[in-house]
C-alpha cells in the first residue's frame, strides 16, 4: 500500500519505516517535490496531526498520515505538550528545548512524564486518529546519543537508561510512536481487506 507520511523529520521517518515494515510503500512530501513547511498551528496534538494530514491529502490526493508528539511533564502541568517543538522558541532547537525542560525542573524531584503521540490518517472522507503513550521519568542530566529530541532526558518506566541509550528497535518496541503506528497498520490492513 502506498502512503504519504507528512513529515520532514528523518528520525521519525526512519522509526516509522522500521515499525511499518515492507508491506507499506512510504513516501514523504519531499519525494513528491514539496519541500515547504507543512502548517501546524494548533495547541493540541490532535488538531496539529489532522491539520498536517489534511493539508497533504489536499495537495496529493493520496492516503496520508502524520504524527504529532508531545512530552507531557507532570511537574510542568503537562508542558511542553503540543508546544514541544518550539518550547524554547521559534528556532525549534532540540537541545535548547531539552535544556529548558531541565532548567524549569531544577530543584523539583517530581520527575514523572510521558510521551504522547497522535497519528492522524486522512484518505478523503475517511479520517482516523490513533494514540500511543509511554510513561517514564525526566532524568537530571542528558544520557545517550541515539534517538532525537528529548530522548536523552526521558527514562521509560521499568528501564534504567534513557531512550537515547536504547537501540532503535528497542525504542520502537515500547515507544509512543511504535504503539500509535502499529494501530495505524492494523487499521489499514483491515481496511484493505474490506475494500478488496
Ligand atoms: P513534532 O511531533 O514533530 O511536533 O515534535 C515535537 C517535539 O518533540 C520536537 O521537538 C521533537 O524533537 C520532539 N519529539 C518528537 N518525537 C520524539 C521522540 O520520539 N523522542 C524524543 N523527542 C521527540
Amino acid at each position: 500500500m502506498r502512503l504519504i507520511f507528512a513529515t520532514a523529520n528523518r528520525h521519525k521517518l526512519e522509526e516509522v519505516r522500521d515499525i511499518l515494515g515492507k508491506n507499506f510503500e512510504l513516501l514523504i512530501p519531499a519525494d513528491l517535490g514539496y519541500a515547504d513547511d507543512i502548517p501546524e498551528t494548533g495547541d493540541t496534538l490532535e488538531y496539529n496531526a489532522l491539520e498536517k494530514s489534511r493539508f497533504v491529502w489536499e495537495k496529493f490526493r493520496l492516503p496520508c498520515f502524520s504524527d504529532d508528539t508531545g512530552l507531557e511533564v507532570n511537574a510542568l502541568n503537562g508542558m511542553p505538550g503540543a508546544f514541544s517543538a518550539r518550547y524554547a522558541g521559534a528556532a525549534r532547537d532540540p537541545k535548547a528545548n531539552l535544556q529548558l525542560v531541565l532548567k524549569n525542573m531544577e530543584g523539583n524531584d517530581l520527575r514523572t512524564a510521558r510521551f504522547r503521540c497522535v497519528v492522524a490518517l486522512v484518505m478523503g472522507n475517511c479520517e482516523r486518529l490513533f494514540e500511543g503513550k509511554v510513561e517514564g521519568d525526566i532524568l537530571y542530566t542528558p544520557q545517550g546519543a541515539q534517538g532525537f529530541g528529548y530522548d536523552p532526558v526521558f527514562k521509560p518506566q521499568g528501564y534504567t537508561c534513557s531512550f537515547a541509550e536504547l537501540d532503535a528497535h528497542e525504542k520502537n518496541r515500547l515507544s509512543h510512536r511504535g504503539k500509535a503506528i502499529r494501530q495505524l497498520a492494523d487499521f489499514l490492513q483491515r481496511y484493505e481487506k474490506q475494500n478488496q
